[in-house]
């Protein structure tokens, strides 16, 4: 019963992520909650993030907080703000990468557009020493992502990776066909509003199919980002890298900014790599409803500290 009530809370919270209406009263009333997962509106105020984060011992990424672009040209100015962001990331030292929307930089006008836009940056980012992540979006988008990735890939880019889903079917199979790259994965769950038609519906199979990618990945030879805060799958993965003598230099965990501080923590002191994903911007809305999809006692605490005001 708790299970299929979290599951129609985290269906109509995803659908509400594309309701103008709702971003708007949820901009005026929500901003606070929303400080929770995100490290500021401008680029000043991450950077401020970032310093704390890298002190203490944090790897980071940031991402300019926008997605679903529709003309070219505001997908041109998008490139442009996030070469600022690598020359500012880069003239303050951070040890900070960059997590990119295909559909920011402008997939839903042509691939092409997205791709001339992402390979820009990833030179860019390569004469900088950086790296660029490309996340992964709603499973319609998986196909061009993953061809622009090897397109970069053939380019002979190699300061780039992508994202894969274990709440995907075809995942397994994307996997297999990656791995003869090396690439540089993150794995994650999913978190958009997927048909039983492409997505396992049930929760436990998609852990269960996180834990049996994760392995493949860590057994491939590439470099695997662990993107979770699942500690019964972060404990397997510790146990499992110990067991087959995998170096810590071929993986790491990531989570996002202002969920389970002190799990990243403890990892930290442990020793791993954890890289914490900060995103920034005033275009924080749907981000901010996916965290909520992904934990509704969430939802809670905001309506909570909003009748507290
Ligand atoms: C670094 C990073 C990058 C990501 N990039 C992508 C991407 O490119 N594409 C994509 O589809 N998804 C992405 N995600 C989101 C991911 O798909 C999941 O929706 C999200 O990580 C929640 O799943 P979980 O693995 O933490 O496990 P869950 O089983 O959902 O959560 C495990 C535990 O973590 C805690 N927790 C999880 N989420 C929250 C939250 N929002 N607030 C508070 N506590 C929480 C809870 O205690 C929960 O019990 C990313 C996640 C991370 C960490």
């Amino acid at each position: 019963m708790v299970l299929s009530l979290n599951g129609a809370m985290r269906r109509s919270l995803l659908s509400a992520s594309r309701s103008p209406g709702l971003s708007r009263l949820v901009h005026r009333y929500g901003r606070f909650a929303a400080y929770r997962f995100v490290a500021g509106e401008t680029l000043d105020d991450c950077v401020q993030v970032l310093r704390r984060l890298n002190a203490a011992e944090f790897k980071t990424n940031t991402t300019l907080l926008g997605e679903g672009v529709r003309d070219a040209a505001t997908a041109a100015s998008v490139v442009a703000t996030y070469r600022q962001v690598l020359d500012r990331l880069a003239s303050e030292q951070l040890r900070t990468n960059l997590a990119i929307k295909l559909t920011h930089l402008g997939l839903d006008v042509s691939e092409e557009v997205a791709a001339q836009n992402l390979t820009s940056l990833v030179a860019h980012a390569g004469r900088l020493g950086s790296f660029v992540r490309i996340d992964m979006e709603e499973s319609a988008r998986v196909d061009a992502t993953l061809a622009i990735y090897r397109r970069l890939r053939e380019a002979g880019y190699d300061n780039v990776g992508t994202v894969l889903q274990a709440y995907l079917y075809r995942t397994e199979e994307d996997l297999r066909t990656l791995l003869p790259l090396r690439p540089n994965l993150r794995l994650v769950k999913g978190a958009y509003l997927e048909s039983p038609a492409v997505a396992f519906p049930r929760k436990a199979d998609v852990d269960r199919h996180y834990v049996q990618l994760m392995e493949l990945m860590l057994q491939g030879g590439g470099y695997t980002a662990i993107a979770t805060h699942d500690d019964r799958i972060i404990d397997h993965a510790i146990q499992y890298v110990n067991r087959h003598g995998i170096g810590r230099e071929r993986f790491e965990f990531q989570m996002l900014y202002g969920v389970r501080p002190r799990l990243q923590q403890d990892l930290v002191r442990q020793g791993y790599t954890v890289l914490v994903a900060s995103p920034f911007g005033a275009q924080w809305f749907p981000y901010f409803m996916r965290r909520l999809a992904e934990r509704p006692a969430n939802v809670l605490f905001v309506l909570r500290n909003l009748l507290r005001r």
